[in-house]
């Protein structure tokens, strides 16, 4: 039999905590639990777990410092949020930071098991981590971009726009799957965010550089290449 997975909950209600390592220990994991921020961001630097269930108001140290200390060491652990904040900027947030999943408060524990499964089954390997087109290049493990060894100061909206753009480069995007994909939501055909968005990330990619790499295709969309 293969070894059993290893999850680290980190959770400062003790019986919240306690219910998740009941519930995940029974059903085959290996459960670490982590009752504050630094200790579960110890445990995530230094040990090896398959996921990391992460709550976000934690004393000492938030969810979102630990997954960006994580995903800045270039640790590609899965995380998933579990959280009592449900609106959509902090969901947002929390996928923009480089989380695999959000889950809110109260939630089912089968719900939160399929979920877990979902995230375990794309494997470690879940998707190539660093992109390259031309000289620019995408790493989103360090959520960072360079271009010919430049480091690009991108928003967190601008990185999953350009992060999407490398995942399907020389693929023709829409405004409306754009805006589906990095805001989440569907946009009235009557707004231009997705444009604003590309000038301004042009404008950080492109300028002052020969040969432009984000390229719009009138009427359809837009596509990141070399041409
Ligand atoms: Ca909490």
């Amino acid at each position: 039999m293969a070894n059993a997975m290893r999850i680290l909950v980190v959770e400062d209600e003790r019986k919240a905590a306690d219910y998740l390592k009941k519930g995940l220990s029974e059903s085959g994991f290996v459960v670490d639990i982590a009752h504050r921020g630094e200790d579960g961001l110890h445990l995530s630097l230094t040990e090896s777990y398959d996921l990391i269930v992460l709550d976000v108001m934690l004393p000492g140290c938030d969810g979102w410092s630990i997954l960006t200390a994580l995903r800045t060491s270039g640790r590609t652990t899965p995380v998933l949020f579990l959280t009592a904040r449900d609106s959509v900027p902090d969901r947002v947030k929390g996928l923009d930071l480089g989380a695999d999943d959000y889950l809110v408060k109260p939630f089912a524990f089968s719900e939160l098991l399929a979920r877990i499964r979902t995230i375990l089954r794309r494997g470690p390997s879940r998707q190539s981590d660093v992109f390259q087109i031309a000289d620019l290049e995408i790493n989103l493990p360090r959520h960072r971009a360079s271009r010919g060894g430049q480091r690009l100061d991108l928003t967190p909206k601008e990185f999953a726009l350009l992060a999407l753009l490398a995942q399907r480069k020389g693929e023709v995007l829409s405004r409306t799957l754009i805006a589906e994909q990095v805001w989440e939501m569907n946009f009235d055909s009557d707004t231009n965010v997705v444009d604003v968005a590309i000038r301004r990330l042009r404008a950080k990619v492109d300028d002052g550089f020969p040969r432009p790499l984000l390229h719009t295709v009138r009427g359809v969309g837009y596509v990141l290449e070399e041409r």
